[in-house]
């Protein structure tokens, strides 16, 4: 049993900019950092080294996206905008998705990060993965950017894994406390992709109700399962079990994306659930169960949002314990 961590320090230099309190007059403007920062990313990457679960890990290099790989899903237009603001001084990528100079290459090389951790996976060099990207993706429309996405890297992993790798069912399982607008309408017409999402509702960005199931070819391929703010380990460990499980068993997928974030953990300062690091571990279990059952336990997993610093570290330690079923105890002090 083996689990890839993908990583790369550029994802830390993606530039989301100072925003400012507008103070009363009389007052000094107070800059702070933007809340979708490299902070809480890179303390991941610290606590995965210092617990000692990076010895258990196969570490994965990301390699870039190419145009080709970017232009299956986003338009050509808002590529050449994102390329040309990035070569400048940066810009914003559409709806609260602010970058600097070079984002253009970071965000390829999120992308790409997660096209390498689905190679990895195929060609089984590691049994599962995760990707620690940065930035997020599954806000991203094809021309607009949103909510931090710049490209959708969920969708363009599953667009390599279908048109490079030949993979004709995929699911994926997006639990991010936010609906993953962008994903869900890349795909949405489309039968061979299986889009499940469980998210607070209502809630940024407002789409995801129930009543969105699919269009045309794709009805019925999209399953969204909308919560009640409060909604902890117990409600999505039930929805897991009882909702997601048996639809992945009506899909049979060849393999399972899953759009991680974290900002469903009671503690993350943006959403209203409850889940702990122990849920986010019961729900990792529910879907290896099921990724073993139908495909050999094929599951790239890939960053999102995830706002406590942390929270977002001991959930993704978490997540990273259940997929490589590593039940040791952490350590913490200095490994030598
Ligand atoms: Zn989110």
């Amino acid at each position: 049993m083996s689990t890839g961590l993908l990583w790369h320090e550029l994802y830390m230099w993606h530039d989301t900019g100072t925003s400012a309190w507008v103070m009363p007059a009389g007052l000094s403007v107070q800059p702070f950092a933007h809340i979708e920062s490299a902070e809480g990313k890179r303390r991941i990457k610290n606590l995965v080294e210092v617990s000692g679960l990076l010895d258990h890990l196969v570490l994965l290099k990301p390699r870039s996206a190419t145009e080709e790989e970017i232009l299956r899903l986003h338009t050509p237009e808002y590529v050449a905008r994102i390329k040309r603001e990035s070569d400048a001084l940066g810009g914003d990528a559409g709806d609260l998705t602010p970058f600097g100079h070079g984002s253009y290459e970071i965000a390829l090389l999120s992308a790409g990060g997660c096209i390498t951790a689905v190679d990895a996976v195929l060609d089984g060099r590691v049994d599962n993965a995760y990707a620690l990207v940065r930035p997020p993706g599954h806000h991203a429309e094809r021309d607009a950017g949103k909510g931090f996405c710049i490209f959708a890297n969920v969708a363009i992993a599953v667009q390599h894994a279908r048109v490079a790798r030949g993979l004709s069912r995929v699911a994926v399982v997006d639990w991010d406390v936010h609906h993953g607008n962008g994903t869900q309408h890349m795909f949405e017409e489309d039968d061979s992709i299986f889009y499940f999402s469980t998210h607070q509702y209502p809630f940024y960005p407002g789409t995801g109700s129930a009543r969105e199931s699919g269009t045309g070819r794709g009805a019925g391929h999209t399953l969204n399962y909308p919560m009640l703010a409060g909604s902890g380990d117990g409600e999505y460990i039930q929805v897991f079990r009882e909702v997601l499980g048996p639809e992945i068993d009506r899909v049979q997928p060849e393999a399972i994306l899953i759009s991680a974030g974290f900002d469903a953990h009671r503690d993350d300062p943006l959403a209203g659930m409850a889940v702990t690091e122990k849920g986010y571990a019961a729900m990792t279990t529910i879907l290896k169960e099921a990724a073993d059952r139908h495909c050999g336990g094929r599951i790239v997993s890939l960053l999102e949002g995830g706002y406590n610093l942390e929270a977002l570290g001991a959930s993704v330690e978490a997540h990273l314990r259940a997929l490589g079923a590593f039940n040791g105890p952490a350590r913490r002090e200095p490994v030598s």
